[in-house]
């Protein structure tokens, strides 16, 4: 570590027990583990040089934002140093006249909002942590959230990254400009890759005009089997909301006395549903989503346009999370896709393994793309292997309906030993060999997305 030190300067490397423990865990049931070291890099060109010399010493790195991670991805499994980007946290330049903000790892998401917004744009990808986590780890995740259903993911606001593969070779991918297709989009393939095929030191990031208007909804249904019926009468009427979020009839049933809002009686299911765009537009698929959502059998639709009756309405949502966790001891959340169509058949499935296994699973999420989080609570430990069974069966079941394990929160440690369950073996043979390619000595965040053996390293 003196190498280290010496470069990063000595207050920037850190062995305290009580910090290291502060960094051996995030927002996962994933077990905690201590590094060696947590080193805070504050400047680009020394994070490079981290990862040179981890190389050099074969040293397991680990990338970590703000570690609101779900799958244990920014835990040091292995030991060696966390590389924590929170003070690498500078907006470099917001450029409104070509839509691009060049931004550090670091920088908190909710920050970039209000700087991109108080200049007339938008960046849409809006993770429900987005009041502490970072890009660096949005970046890295891919992150989604209620407005990827309208707008898309963070891969789709990447115009190229600066970043350092696991040999310490500093490159720049993708392009400089809106559009380009040079060479292969390894922008692409490292935006999503979870910290183990390189480390972003820099983003350029593509924004859009800020939309006119916004208008939120938040309306209740008589039962899980109306959400897919609202959601089809919605898409059928041609219209696309930003956010088409659901909640089930357990969370909805748990959530009933702290949703911030009168539920009505009778109320089994909820969607918080929020349209943008130009005004005199707006008003007119306002009407055409109502008339959905009564087709569909709501039973009250609030509605809210002013942004602190808009915060209100989405309170409950984003603290929905937390709710659940003080609720039962244990809490694992899953992030699951199935196609919108399979979203009731999904549900159904949930309610028999529920049964099966005695495990309470309240499930909520992003309807539109069809991403829910089935959430697992459990307060007895002895019931572990029973909701690993739980689990995947769930895995199961989404596969077979034509689904994926992970919308947004990845793979980390926690999916990996499923993995199986969905790509086949060349595929995950193939996917090893380039990450082989860009970490040679398999030092950048080893034992996240495939399973790999422990094995002793260096220091330096
Ligand atoms: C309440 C709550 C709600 C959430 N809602 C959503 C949601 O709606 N949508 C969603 O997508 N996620 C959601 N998440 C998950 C999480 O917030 C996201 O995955 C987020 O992108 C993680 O950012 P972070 O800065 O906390 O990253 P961390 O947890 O610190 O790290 C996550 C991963 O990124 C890697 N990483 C971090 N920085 C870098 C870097 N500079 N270079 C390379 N790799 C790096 C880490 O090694 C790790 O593998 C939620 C989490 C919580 C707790």
């Amino acid at each position: 570590m003196l190498e280290i030190e010496r470069i990063a300067g000595s207050g920037s490397v850190i062995r305290d027990p009580d910090i290291r423990a502060a960094y051996s865990h995030d927002e996962s049931e994933v077990e905690p583990h201590l590094a060696d070291a947590i080193v805070r890099v504050e400047r680009g060109d020394v994070l490079a040089l981290v990862v040179e010399i981890a190389a050099k010493y074969e040293i397991p790195l680990t990338a970590r934002g703000a570690g609101t991670g779900r799958v244990g991805g920014a835990v040091p499994v292995h030991g060696g140093i966390v590389l924590s980007t929170e003070k690498l946290n500078s907006i470099v330049e917001i450029d409104a006249q070509e839509g691009i903000a060049i931004v550090d790892p670091g920088v908190v998401l909710a920050d970039l909002h209000a700087a991109v917004e108080a200049e007339g744009l938008f960046y849409p990808p809006d993770p429900n942590s987005l009041a502490t986590c970072t890009i660096g780890g949005n970046l890295a995740c891919n992150a989604g959230g209620p407005r990827a259903f309208k707008y898309g993911v963070t891969r789709n606001y990447v115009l190229s990254l600066q970043a350092v593969t696991g040999s310490g070779a500093r490159l720049n991918v993708g392009r400089p400009t809106v559009k380009g297709v040079t060479g292969y989009d390894l922008a692409g393939l490292i935006v999503g890759s979870e910290g183990t095929l390189a480390l972003i030191e820099r983003a350029r990031l593509r924004l859009i005009p800020r939309p006119e208007s916004i208008h939120t909804l938040l309306v209740f249904l008589p039962s899980d089997e109306s959400i897919g019926e609202a959601i089809q009468a919605t898409l059928r009427r041609g219209i696309t909301p930003r956010c088409l979020e659901l909640i089930d009839s357990i969370a909805l049933g748990l959530m009933r006395r702290d949703a911030g809002v009168a539920i009505p009686e009778g109320a089994e299911a909820m969607l918080l549903v929020e349209l943008d765009g130009d005004e005199a537009l707006l008003e007119r698929e306002l009407e055409r989503v109502a008339d959905a959502f009564n087709a569909a059998g709501a039973l009250e639709i609030l509605s809210a346009q002013s942004s602190t009756e808009r915060e209100r309405l989405w309170a409950a949502r984003r603290e929905l999370s937390r709710t659940l966790r003080g609720i039962a001891r244990f809490k694992l959340s899953e992030d699951i896709v199935v196609p919108r169509r399979r979203i009731f058949d999904l549900l159904r499935r949930c309610r028999e393994i529920s049964e099966e296994s005695g495990i309470l699973m309240p499930t909520y999420g992003h309807a539109g793309d069809g991403n829910l989080h089935v959430n697992f609570l459990w307060d007895d430990p002895e019931k572990r292997p029973e909701v690993d069974r739980a689990i995947e069966a769930l895995f199961r079941a989404t596969v077979e309906m034509g689904g994926t394990l992970s919308g947004e929160h990845g793979i980390g440690v926690l999916k990996a030993p499923y993995l199986p369950l969905e790509q086949s073996s060349e595929l995950i043979t193939l996917q090893r060999g380039i990450k082989a390619l860009f970490d040679p000595s398999g030092i950048l965040n080893p034992g996240k997305i495939f399973l790999t053996e422990r094995k002793g390293h260096g220091t330096c």
